[in-house]
């Protein structure tokens, strides 16, 4: 069974789409998407060989080879440009999709839709995307086995976005949700900050540590102000 974290994956695919899921794994969220008919075409894409093997022994388990590819190889360098329209990336660091998508960035073209799922640092994604003339259409929050996943679904745009230094860091969509998990989210992300402000107190001061403190101070009040 899909675990709820990737099913709400699936929920921002729409019917008809063809699918890239890059870091795929066991395969797992195409496999489904298939197999619920929301999708005719699918590519897995997965740079590490045991993982890969997954990948492609779930897809012949299922009966599905011919309708999902798996590919081997890293990030978007798997697809050539125009192959699908909507690409997933889930289960990783939010610097590590960002470097993903920013390396990978001539094989986006034709790609319509972004649906990332970062397990740290959301923000790095979010900035991304700005940059890079996407934008956030909507973004989920849920939690699963007591840890807490974001979703984001961002889509090509000519405006550009532009989005205040809060919903950066927690999400525009999430931020005027403000749902129960998000709530709980931020004030634990608040008391381990706290924490470690405390710890810098007693350090020695040197102009980097300095800085490290205005940075956390500054990421301290957006959180509470929100
Ligand atoms: N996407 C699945 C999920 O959300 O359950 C699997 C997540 S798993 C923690 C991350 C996977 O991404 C690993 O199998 C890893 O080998 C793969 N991966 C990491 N960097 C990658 C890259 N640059 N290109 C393709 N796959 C990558």
């Amino acid at each position: 069974q899909l675990s709820q974290r990737l099913k709400a994956v699936a929920d921002f695919v729409n019917k008809g789409e063809t699918v890239a899921d890059i870091g795929s794994d066991h395969a797992y969220l195409p496999c489904y998407l298939v197999k619920t008919n929301k999708v005719n075409r699918a590519i897995a894409g997965e740079i590490v060989e045991g993982p890969y093997q997954s990948a492609v022994r779930q897809v012949k388990e299922d009966q599905l080879t011919e309708k999902i590819e798996v590919r081997k190889g890293n990030g978007l360098t798997v697809l050539s440009p125009g192959e699908v329209t909507t690409v997933t990336i889930a289960g990783m660091g939010g610097p590590l999709i960002s470097d993903i998508l920013e390396n990978g960035k001539d094989r986006l073209t034709g790609v319509q839709k972004l649906i990332l799922q970062p397990n740290i640092s959301a923000i790095s994604i979010r900035q991304w995307l700005l940059n890079n003339g996407w934008q956030i259409k909507d973004e989920k929050i849920l939690e699963e086995d007591r840890k807490i996943y974001e979703i984001i679904l961002a889509e090509r745009s000519e405006n550009h976005q532009s989005l205040s230094q809060q919903e950066l860091l927690l999400g525009p969509v999430l931020l005027k949700e403000k749902s129960a998990v998000f709530i709980n989210k931020w004030n634990h992300e608040l008391v381990q900050l706290r924490n470690i402000q405390k710890q810098m107190e007693g350090a020695e001061v040197s102009p980097s540590l300095s800085e490290k403190k205005k940075q956390l101070e500054q990421k301290i009040l957006l959180i509470e102000e929100a």
